[in-house]
């Protein structure tokens, strides 16, 4: 089994699996973000390729995409950003601090959706991030770090935009076609980047990242919680399983002279499930496929090749040591993928509080992997026109999100 980067990094953005959660505390501030003008921004931007169903079709280089993105380029204008476009195509507003050698905050989303997306994943993190630099601007807060609100390019379609920005992109998945029709070397043009300068993008002096994101899982809505901050991206463990066993004639080859490969699997599937569900955590395994040979109805199954695929917080070596326990005597297992959990940064004065939820986040790792704050999806939903949150999880996220991102500015 193969599998690609982009394919890879396509699937994460589309699943991130189980996250521990923290309990943010709320504090009252003299001054708040302008609820009303959220509100508008964000039904503003939904304007840009809105569906008759509801919720929006906002692919990353659609003629929606680049007007969304005017749109979006115009309100960072009024947050008295400076506002330019890299050769990614990402838009970056930039305000500068009053010590401009210190590494710089960055907070901000994507708003380019899914095809029949909902009105909510990304926006909310991209109009908050908008909100906060205009609130700070403003009430004249003063700033030690230089501050950025980045809006990343096409982050639906394998976090292009991000992954640039970590010099992960590479020229060959430039002539991938998008969902749009176009390359992504074409659609970059299309959205005021250069291709040729990608070398550019990269970033290494990055103090902060955070971005604002609406749960893609149910946890939150469930436990009554507001908002979480997470704690750390699941790893993935992907192997592939070969079972052997000895070819026979079914119809003759009494049952306890047999090696069949297929029912060894068949436990193995059953081992994999109870085991990775006995260990306290937000562990999932899945055996997702397979396959058995010679694959005729009279013959005894000689060999059996099953793939799993486990998703974990703990390191790799955990989920290596529950799919061995799986496989006992009977399984040989491969490593397919092997991607180690990332934990975030954790802020100080947090209560611990539940685990599980998914997220697409921009691609960052090592330096860049730090809080991620999220406002929750009152339903469980995501990615679909059936997109749900109220006004008040929205307008006390960016709360919270300028919050910290003041305290950040200012330290
Ligand atoms: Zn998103």
């Amino acid at each position: 089994m193969q599998i690609n980067r982009r394919d890879f990094n396509y699937g994460l953005a589309l699943s991130l699996g189980s996250l521990p959660l923290l309990r943010f505390p709320f504090q009252q501030q003299q001054f708040r973000i302008n609820s009303e003008r959220i509100m508008a921004h964000i039904r503003g931007l939904a304007e840009f390729g809105t569906n008759p169903q509801g919720g929006v079709s906002r692919v990353a280089y659609s003629d929606a995409d680049k007007q969304g993105r005017e749109y979006v380029l115009g309100l960072m204008k009024d947050a008295r950003l400076d506002v330019t476009i890299d050769a990614a195509g990402n838009l970056i507003g930039r305000r500068p601090g009053s010590v401009s050698k210190l590494p710089p905050l960055l907070i901000g989303s994507h708003i380019d959706t899914v095809p029949e997306g909902g009105n909510y994943d990304g926006v909310v993190g991209s109009m908050g991030a908008i909100e906060v630099a205009q609130t700070l601007a403003e009430k004249n807060v003063a700033l030690r770090h230089p501050f950025e609100v980045v809006i990343f390019q096409n982050e639906e379609g394998g976090l292009i935009g991000s992954r640039a920005m970590n010099g992960e992109l590479t020229e060959k998945e430039l002539d991938l076609v998008s969902r749009s029709g176009k390359t992504i070397r074409e659609g970059i043009k299309f959205i005021g980047g250069d291709p040729s300068k990608l070398s550019e993008v990269k970033r290494t002096q990055i103090g902060t990242y955070i971005e604002l994101h609406i749960e893609q899982g149910g946890t939150l809505d469930s436990e009554k919680i507001n908002i979480g901050v997470v704690e750390g991206i699941v790893g993935i463990n992907w192997w592939d399983v070969t079972i052997e066993g000895f070819a026979n004639h079914a119809g003759t080859t009494a049952m306890n002279n047999r090696q069949d490969a297929l029912l060894a699997a068949a436990r193995f599937i059953q081992a994999v499930n109870q085991i990775v569900t006995s260990v306290p955590g937000r562990q999932v395994g899945t055996v997702g496929r397979i396959n058995a040979l010679p694959g005729a109805p009279n013959v005894i199954p000689d060999f059996a090749q099953a793939e799993v695929f486990v998703r974990l917080i703990d390191h790799g070596e955990a989920a290596r040591a529950l799919m061995t326990e799986a496989a006992g005597d009977l399984a040989e297992l491969k490593e397919v993928i092997w991607v180690p959990a990332v934990h975030m940064k954790k802020l100080d004065g947090f209560e611990t509080c539940v685990v599980a939820y998914t997220t697409d986040i921009p691609a960052f790792e090592g330096a860049w992997g730090e809080p991620l704050l999220l406002g929750p999806g009152s339903i469980n939903v995501a990615h679909t026109d059936e997109e749900r949150i109220l006004k008040h999880e929205i307008i006390d996220a960016i709360e919270i999100y300028k919050q910290l991102a003041r305290k950040l500015l200012q330290t």
